[in-house]
């Protein structure tokens, strides 16, 4: 092991899935590294209750499979084992329609089409809202142009040129609010959703897209089969979402001890100013015990953009106005356990979106008791009314009682609960959600050539390339490494 005295050194700002990605790669680059977080507790919005046998998720609850960054991170902490996918008779959605819910139609992702004979059966669309999601391949492609971040467009424009108002309305606007809380006429396709974005561009349109992609995989899982390992097949294995039995939260706990005890060090305190020294960074903050100053070689700033626009701001006011107008909305998740006689409805899905045009507060409910094993005891159920977003953003402020209240005359009408919860438990998240607008890619570039003119500082989080769990731990990495290569150092004898 290297001399400490000799080593670089880190401060991370943000013990989030960002800033505890960027520590463990530091670690792995033989770098000394203090992590300041003002919450004193790992993981940021991720974090799990468990009360007489109901497990309830604080914010997200499960992670794509598709992509390896959680996957490998819970290999390295011995966790593997743990990984537990979506139950396989309920990995499907249903939709709020005309006072039922209905399953959204076979093979429909998000804004692909994934199959004809799902679109013509689905009880989702009128006869000619179905005609029209057919007829998506011969809309014209917008010529658009390649590599700027300028080519952008609204989610909501880019669904109705493509496949039609009824089919935003009914499928894509009540998907994507539960993903993304968000304003479908202002969230950006280039940064939220790139895949699809690329289809119209590469292919001509989604169904060509899709179909594509559907005849790349299969090629990959009939070709590739014998050379892959366990996490080659995660999609397989365990569909396409995945969490951890004991709850999301073991995943940053699980990390946070093995950066201990790999010499990481953890500070509770509010990171309050931040400035470059000739030879240095020097961080300011507040903690229980009074001020702390920590100096170091580089600094990762993973944070919320508004805390490191406030942080950045007397080394760059340009950067600073960049982070700054990145928006956030706020979600409130109410989690109500029944006893199983008191829900009419079969939750044999993972979970119900609502459409705007319903009428309805709730934007979706989460079937935790079906998906995963041990969300709820026995003969009892766990079900998450998903509430608030960009376009309801007064239910955030509400107390807990109305909110309460509000979640239960919800789950009444969508899912026939009736009687007394035996549990209930309420997450009110302010500006959690980052909202990646129109011009999203645009502003990163700029915040990112921004950040290149600070040899030694970085940035990551769920503020600019992903907001998913697996995205936001790659952020982490990639600040790692830009520290690692950019950061001045002073030869080892004078550190
Ligand atoms: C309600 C909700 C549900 C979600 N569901 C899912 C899901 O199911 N699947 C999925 O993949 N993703 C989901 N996400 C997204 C994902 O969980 C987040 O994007 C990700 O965890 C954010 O990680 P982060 O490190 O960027 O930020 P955060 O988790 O916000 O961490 C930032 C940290 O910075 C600290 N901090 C703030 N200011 C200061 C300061 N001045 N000084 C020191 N410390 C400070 C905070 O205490 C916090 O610990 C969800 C998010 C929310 C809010």
């Amino acid at each position: 092991m290297m001399d400490d005295r000799v080593m670089p050194r880190a401060v991370v700002l943000g013990a989030g899935m960002a800033g505890l990605a960027a520590a463990e790669s530091l670690v792995e680059s033989h770098w000394k590294v203090t992590v300041i977080d003002a919450s004193g507790r790992p993981g940021g919005v991720l974090g799990t209750r468990r009360e007489d046998g109901w497990l309830v998720e604080r914010s997200a609850d499960t992670f794509l499979a598709a992509r390896s960054e959680v996957i490998d991170m819970v290999a390295r902490i011995g966790l593997s084992d743990a990984l537990v996918g979506v139950a396989p008779e309920v990995r499907r959605a249903l939709v709020w329609h005309g006072g039922r819910g209905i399953p959204a139609p076979d093979g429909f992702r998000l804004l692909a089409p994934g199959s004809v004979g799902g679109i013509l059966r689905t009880s989702l669309l009128s006869p000619a809202g179905r005609l029209r999601v057919l007829a998506e391949r011969f809309v014209p492609a917008r010529s658009r142009p390649r590599d700027t971040a300028d080519d952008d467009e609204s989610l909501e424009s880019f669904a109705v040129r493509r496949l039609g108002r009824e089919a935003f309305e009914n499928l894509v606007q009540p998907l994507a609010a539960g993903i993304w809380t968000a304003d479908p006429a202002r969230l950006g396709m280039a940064a939220a959703c790139p895949e699809f974005f690329a289809m119209e561009r590469d292919a001509g349109s989604l169904w060509a897209g899709e179909r594509a992609r559907l005849a790349a995989r299969a090629t990959a899982d009939t070709g590739d089969s014998s050379r892959r390992g366990d996490h080659g097949t995660a999609g397989a294995r365990y569909g396409q979402f995945l969490t951890l039995v004991d709850g999301m939260e073991s995943l940053p706990v699980g990390l946070a001890a093995r950066l201990r005890a790999n010499g990481v060090t953890f500070v509770t305190a509010r990171a309050t100013a931040l400035a470059r020294r000739t030879t240095h960074w020097r961080v300011e903050g507040s903690g229980d015990d009074g001020p702390v100053i920590h100096e170091a070689d580089a600094v990762v700033v993973a944070l919320p953009a508004a805390a490191a626009a406030t942080l950045v701001r007397g080394e760059d006011p340009v950067l600073a106005a960049e982070l700054a107008a990145i928006e956030y909305a706020g979600s409130a998740i109410v989690s109500l356990g029944f006893s199983r006689g008191d829900v009419a409805h079969p939750l044999d899905a993972a979970g119900m979106v609502v459409p705007r045009r319903e009428g309805r507060r709730a934007l979706a409910l989460s079937f935790s008791s079906s998906k995963f094993p041990g969300r709820a005891p026995d003969a009892a159920v766990l079900v998450r009314v998903f509430l608030g977003g960009a376009l309801d953003p007064e239910v955030v402020h509400l107390e807990e009682a109305p909110l309460v209240d509000l979640a239960r005359r919800e789950v009444e009408v969508l899912i026939g609960a009736r009687g007394q919860p035996r549990l209930t438990h309420v997450e009110r998240w302010h500006g959690a959600m980052p909202q990646y607008h129109v011009g999203h890619v645009a502003r990163v570039g700029r915040v990112s050539a921004a950040v290149g003119r600070h040899p030694g500082l970085a940035l990551a989080g769920a503020a600019y390339e992903g907001v998913g769990i697996p995205q936001v731990i790659a952020s982490g990495r990639r600040a790692a490494e830009r520290v690692v290569s950019s950061a001045a150092l002073p030869p080892a004898g004078v550190r």
